[in-house]
């Protein structure tokens, strides 16, 4: 194997390292789980969906937790509760779903910039773009938690609800505190290229019942029970079927955020001293979910940038992509958008490249990804 060879005929992974590869949980039990939901003929939005809310209410420390058919859907309804129908301060480095839910509001997303450490939205960038705004909402990046101290302070200063897309953040934590329990409200994902899946499905977390009331009433269509609607709500509910494979992903949620730590922590030790390589940081005493292992290629020190870095990991069998390239306010659907002026965005877009990583990887699949990164630097010397 020490063959090099061999090496540059036989890619690294041959049959292929896929970006993601979902955790599929306890066969046996989430079979179980389906058989009683047939059995009992109620196929939506019934006993599994209130034991999956209890479940992520008390594991997040929340008074309420709503689940709902998406994260999309789940951040429609609460931007659509809270008023967050106008101008609303979104980041442009996320993925496209965060800017969606505000334009499906009727409203316009204000895109403000992150922050150069840990690619975060920059709470005095929001700050400075609150002009005329209904709201913000945050991402927790790759699920690296927000500085949600520095956006809640901007958000009070401003009488303005703070909502976060956490759809990575299921399991993050700040402080120490769960993801979940800032701002007004948090909205995670359990689709299939998150940490904790259900095939598709989202949750929302407050300790505002009152809003919870509200957006159980808008899940479904707005409609209170007599048919008056209350609001244009959506179907927007979970499925009871959805909801028996989330309950069985939540079991092994924290476990799995704990391996995929020590995965990233091998990846970044692995890959220290490599010119022109670095990684987003990840706030002292904050614990990312790892969504995604992201790192930063600066093209003159590594001789490469992120597209033919992509390139050379391809060649070893290795999946990658460049999450967020193009940012938001660059993509078609925001033209109007496109000459916002945001410099740390423009420049991690160029550079940023994520590489596989999902909770049952070992480390030594981590190392070797690494040692292609390593090995496929051309430094001008
Ligand atoms: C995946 C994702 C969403 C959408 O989640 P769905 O559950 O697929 O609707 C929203 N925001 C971010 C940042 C995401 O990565």
């Amino acid at each position: 194997m020490d063959d090099r060879t061999t090496e540059t005929t036989t890619p690294a992974f041959p049959d292929g390292l896929p970006l993601v590869r979902p955790r599929i949980p306890d066969r046996e039990a989430v079979l179980r789980r389906i058989d009683a939901v047939l059995r009992s003929g109620q196929l939506t939005d019934g006993p599994t969906v209130r034991e999956l809310e209890a479940q992520a209410a008390e594991m997040l420390g929340v008074r309420e937790v709503v689940a709902v058919a998406s994260c999309t859907t789940g951040l429609l309804l609460v931007c659509q509760a809270l008023g967050m129908t106008g101008r609303v301060v979104v980041p442009s480095f996320t993925f496209s779903a965060t800017a969606h839910v505000v334009a499906w509001n009727g409203g316009t997303p204000v895109f403000a910039d992150v922050d150069r450490a840990t690619l975060t939205i920059d709470a005095a960038d929001v700050e400075r773009r609150l002009d005329g705004a209904t709201g913000i909402l945050a991402t927790h990046l790759y699920g690296t938690p927000c500085d949600t101290e520095a956006l809640e302070k901007v958000a009070n200063r401003a009488g303005l609800p703070l909502v976060f897309d956490a759809a990575h953040a299921l399991g993050s934590r700040k402080s120490g505190v769960p993801v979940g329990r800032f701002g007004a409200a948090e909205v995670f994902s359990m689709s299939p290229t998150k940490v904790a899946v259900a095939g598709e499905g989202g949750l929302v977390a407050t300790d505002d019942t009152d809003l919870a009331q509200r957006l159980r009433v808008a899940r479904n269509y707005g409609n209170p029970g007599d048919y008056d609607c209350v609001v244009p709500g959506l179907n927007g509910r979970m499925s009871e079927l959805h909801a028996a494979l989330a309950v069985e992903a939540l079991v092994a949620l924290d476990e799995d955020v704990r391996h995929r730590n020590t995965l990233a922590a091998a990846f970044h030790d692995a890959l220290a001293g490599v010119p022109g390589i670095s990684v987003p940081a990840v706030s002292d005493g904050d614990t990312s979910t790892f969504k995604d292992l992201a790192i930063i290629v600066e093209p003159d020190a590594y001789g490469l940038d992120a597209d033919a870095l992509a390139a050379a990991l391809s060649a070893e069998g290795i999946d990658s992509r460049r999450y967020y390239h193009p940012p938001v306010h660059r993509q078609a659907a925001y033209a109007d958008a496109a000459a916002t002026e945001l410099p740390v965005t423009e420049w991690a877009a160029r550079r940023t490249l994520c590489v596989p990583l999902w909770s049952t990887m070992d480390e030594p699949t981590v190392r070797l990804v690494a040692d292609v990164v390593r090995r496929s630097a051309r430094p001008s010397t």
